[in-house]
């Protein structure tokens, strides 16, 4: 991938017909309203109406890294939650990342989406499984649901120390030892694109319906921002709508 798009778009949404973007760091500055108001800008907004995204207002949670699924009705801050979920036709739902993984999950059938936050302390409370349940339990089909994976750190950059790893062998002994590969004493390289996925799979997800590019934030600061690589800097904003029947 070359050049300076301000944002990317997953295939299986698109097909699907749900309005959504992936942003880069060549996206409009992202401006985040402190207290529940409009956290983008207006050259923000222009590309979020070209995509179908601006409806309402997003909807957005105070994301702190646990697996609570909010369910949003209302653009604006739903609170603490690291997943929304909404059935409301063309409301936005987003997630602000910078390495961990952003999800969307879309039921074409019920016309539900939800959208998650993954690091890895979201992973280790299986925030992507739970956010796929919340669709099913919500009447979804398992096997027709739709999953995209954003950019995020792969597992080429993401070292992770002994208290990551023991948070992990907790939440699934005898799990962990496929996700992560030694890298000295004391250090493992971590692919959470590998437990994300088994845990959409484990909520009944069909794998040809996983859709994840593998673009790693790290490796890439030419499109990304990266929190490991850059600290705190930017951070990139998913946003995904259920469409709005024609
Ligand atoms: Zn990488």
């Amino acid at each position: 991938m070359t050049g300076r798009p301000p944002f990317l778009t997953s295939p299986l949404l698109e097909a699907a017909g749900v309005p959504h973007l992936f942003t880069t760091r060549y996206f409009p500055r992202l401006e985040r309203a402190a207290n529940g108001g409009w956290p983008f800008g207006p050259a923000a907004r222009a590309l979020l109406g070209e995509r179908g995204l601006l409806q309402d207002p997003p909807a957005f949670a105070r994301q702190v890294h646990g697996a609570e699924v909010a369910e949003a009705r209302a653009g604006g801050s739903v609170g603490r939650a690291d997943a929304l979920i909404s059935d409301r036709p063309g409301l936005p739902l987003a997630v602000f990342t910078a390495d961990c993984l952003p999800i969307v999950l879309f039921d074409p059938t019920g016309r539900r989406l939800a959208v998650a936050h993954a690091g890895w302390r979201g992973t280790a409370q299986s925030v992507a499984r739970v956010a796929a349940e919340a669709l099913t339990r919500a009447g979804a089909p398992r096997e027709r649901l739709l999953a995209a994976i954003g950019p995020s750190i792969g597992p080429c950059c993401y070292e992770v120390d002994l208290p990551v790893i023991q948070r992990l062998g907790s939440a699934f002994p005898g799990a962990w030892p496929a996700w992560v590969t030694p890298a000295g004493p004391g250090k493992w390289m971590l692919d959470l694109w590998k437990v994300n996925e088994e845990q959409l799979r484990s909520a009944g997800v069909d794998p040809s319906r996983i859709d994840n590019p593998r673009l790693c934030t790290a490796c890439r600061l030419d499109l990304f921002f990266s929190y490991r690589r850059e600290g705190r800097g930017g951070s990139l904003a998913t946003v995904a709508a259920v469409p709005v029947s024609s």
